[in-house]
C-alpha cells in the first residue's frame, strides 16, 4: 500500500476528508471535509493568518467574491492563457494532460509555459500514445481551465461568468478600495483564504489535483524596483518556507525550485515553487498510486512564490480605465506597483501535513496497553501532527464507563477543558483501545480519570509521542497542557 492509499483510508475511516457526493457515486475532483478534517483545515488557516496578517502590520486581510465580472479574466489573461495541453486517445477516447503522460517530464512541456500564450505547444516523440489502450493519440489542444456559470433569470439572456480560478483577482481589483479605506503604504501585502475552481483534465492523488480547492494568499504590492523585487521575494520566500517547518515539517521535506524562463505563467518574472517531498512509506523511490498518472515523482509543488511585475494592475487599469496608479508621498513618484505573491493550497498543504504526520511504529502490546498476548508486537499508527493543527488537543476518559462517579468527574473535566480547546470525550472499550484510536487522529494528550483521582485529585496525563504518562493535578491540568501545547 502507497502513502496515497493509506491517507486515504484513514481520512475515510476516522473523518477527515469523504470523497464529494458519494452516495451519488461521486464528482471527480471534489472532496468533503468530515468533522476531523475541518478542524485541520481550519488550524491551518488560522495558522496562515496569524503568520500573514497578524503578525506583519503592513498585512491586511480581504475577502472577494468569487463571481466576478468576466471582463476581470479577460484582463487577467485567464481566458486567452489559463489553459492545460489535452490530448484524446482516438481508440478508448480517454483524455490526458500532455505533460502528465510525457515519458520524461523534465522534456515535456510544463501546463505553466502552456499558460504563457507565446510558448508552442509539442507533443514530443513517445507522447503518441494512450498510456492505458496504447491507442493513437490526438494533436494537443488548448483546454481552459476556467469553470463556468450562468447568471440571471431569463432563460436566454442569462450573464456567463467564471468561479474565480485562482484568489489572486479579487485583490487586485479592490487595490484602489483598500489604499482609499486604510492607512496602509507601499510596501504592504493584502492576505487572501478563499475557493478557487479549475476544471482539471485529469483531477488526482487524493485532494492533490481537485476542481474545487481552497487557496492561501498573500499579494505583496512594492515600488517597482529590482533592489525592493529582490529583497522581498527573498524576505517571502523565506517566511513561507518557515511557516512550514514551524508547524511540523522536516527541512529535508521541502525544497525550493526555481522556473525556467519559459516554463513561467504568463504574469511572472520570476517564480519558485515550495515543493514538499511526498513520503513512501513502502521505501521506494518512485510512487505507486495508480489514481494520477502525474505522481511518479515525490517532489510536488506545494506553494508558489511569483513575482507579478505590474502584470495585475496595468492589465486591470487597461480593461477598467481606471487608474490604478499609486502615489509615494515621500518620493513624490507616482507608478503601477509590483507585486510579490505567495499562492499556497489549502488542502495540498493539509494532505501534505498528513502525509509528514502518518507514522507506523512497531511497539510491544505492553506498551500499547492492550489486553492481547504479552511482549507481542503490534503496528501502532500514529499522526504526529503539530498540536496546533491537531484536530482535537485532548482526549479525557474515565478508566471504566460504568462507574458512575468516574464518568461524571471525566465529564468535569472535559466541560472546563472544552472552553479552552477542541476537546473530545471517550468511555468505549478499554484505555489501550481509547489511545490507540487517539494516535491514529493525532490528539497530542489524552487525560484519564482513575479511582485514585477521587482520592488525590489528580489524573494521568499520557503523551501521544512518547507515550510517556504523568500524574497532573485537576487544579494544575490548564496550565500543564498550555505549556505543553504551545512549547
Ligand atoms: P499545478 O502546477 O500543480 O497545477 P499551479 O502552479 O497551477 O499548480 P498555482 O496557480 O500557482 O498552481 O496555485 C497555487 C497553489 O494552489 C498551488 O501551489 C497548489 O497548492 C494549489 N492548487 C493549484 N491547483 C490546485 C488543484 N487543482 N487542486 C488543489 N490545489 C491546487
Amino acid at each position: 500500500m502507497d502513502i496515497f492509499e493509506k491517507i486515504g483510508g484513514l481520512a475515510k475511516r476516522r473523518g477527515f476528508i469523504y470523497p464529494g457526493s458519494e452516495i451519488y457515486g461521486g464528482l471527480a475532483g471534489t472532496w468533503d471535509y468530515g468533522p476531523l478534517g475541518v478542524e485541520l483545515k481550519r488550524n491551518l488557516k488560522e495558522q496562515f493568518w496569524k503568520s500573514m496578517a497578524q503578525e506583519h502590520e503592513n498585512v491586511v486581510g480581504l475577502d472577494a467574491a468569487i463571481m466576478m465580472n468576466p471582463k476581470v479574466w479577460e484582463a487577467s489573461g485567464h481566458l486567452d492563457a489559463f489553459s492545460d495541453p489535452l490530448v484524446e486517445c482516438k481508440k478508448c477516447h480517454k483524455r490526458f494532460r500532455l505533460d502528465e503522460i510525457a515519458n520524461k517530464k523534465s522534456e515535456a512541456p510544463n501546463p505553466k509555459q502552456i499558460r504563457n500564450p507565446k510558448s508552442k505547444i509539442q507533443n514530443k516523440e513517445g507522447e503518441t500514445h494512450c498510456p492505458e489502450c496504447k491507442g493513437e493519440l490526438t494533436e494537443p489542444k488548448q483546454f481552459n481551465l476556467m469553470v463556468e456559470a450562468f447568471l440571471g433569470v431569463i432563460e436566454g439572456e442569462k450573464q456567463k461568468v467564471y468561479l474565480r480560478g485562482e484568489i489572486t483577482q479579487g485583490v487586485h481589483v479592490n487595490f484602489k478600495q483598500v489604499l482609499n479605506s486604510t492607512r496602509v503604504k507601499i510596501p504592504f501585502g493584502i492576505a487572501q483564504i478563499g475557493k478557487a475552481f479549475r476544471n482539471e483534465i485529469t483531477p488526482g492523488g487524493l485532494t492533490y489535483r481537485s476542481r474545487e480547492f481552497e487557496q492561501m494568499e498573500l499579494q505583496f504590492y512594492i515600488a517597482p524596483k529590482d533592489e525592493e523585487g529582490n529583497k522581498w521575494m527573498e524576505y517571502w520566500k523565506a517566511k513561507r518556507k518557515e511557516w512550514y517547518v514551524m508547524l511540523g515539517m522536516k527541512e529535508e521535506s521541502i525544497r525550493f525550485r526555481e522556473h525556467a524562463p519559459d516554463e513561467r505563467a504568463h504574469y511572472a518574472r520570476e517564480a519558485y515553487d515550495i515543493e514538499y517531498h511526498i513520503p513512501d512509506v513502502n521505501g521506494s523511490d518512485k510512487l505507486t498510486t495508480s489514481d494520477s498518472a502525474e505522481l511518479t515523482t515525490n517532489w510536488k509543488e506545494m506553494e508558489g512564490i511569483h513575482h507579478r511585475g505590474d502584470w495585475d494592475l496595468s492589465r486591470h487599469q487597461k480593461f477598467s480605465t481606471k487608474d490604478l496608479t499609486y502615489f509615494d508621498e515621500e518620493t513624490k513618484e507616482r507608478f503601477i506597483p509590483w507585486v510579490i505573491e505567495t499562492s499556497g493550497g489549502v488542502d495540498r498543504a493539509a494532505l501534505f501535513f498528513l502525509m509528514e504526520a502518518y507514522t507506523e511504529e512497531k511497539i510491544s502490546n505492553d506498551k500499547l496497553q492492550i489486553s492481547k498476548e504479552e511482549g507481542k508486537e503490534e503496528t501502532r499508527i500514529v499522526l504526529k501532527l503539530h498540536p496546533k493543527l491537531a484536530p482535537y488537543k485532548v482526549a479525557v476518559f474515565p478508566l471504566l464507563a460504568n462507574k458512575s462517579e468516574l464518568v461524571e468527574k471525566a465529564q468535569s473535566i472535559h466541560d472546563m477543558l472544552k472552553k479552552l480547546w477542541m476537546v473530545t470525550f471517550d468511555a468505549r472499550g478499554n484505555i489501550g483501545k481509547r489511545y490507540r484510536s487517539q494516535d491514529e487522529i493525532g490528539t497530542p494528550f489524552c487525560v484519564t480519570v482513575d479511582f485514585d483521582t477521587l482520592e488525590d485529585d489528580s489524573v494521568t496525563v499520557r503523551d501521544r509521542d512518547t507515550m510517556k504518562q504523568e500524574r497532573v493535578k485537576i487544579n494544575d491540568l490548564g496550565d500543564y497542557l498550555k505549556n505543553k501545547l504551545n512549547s
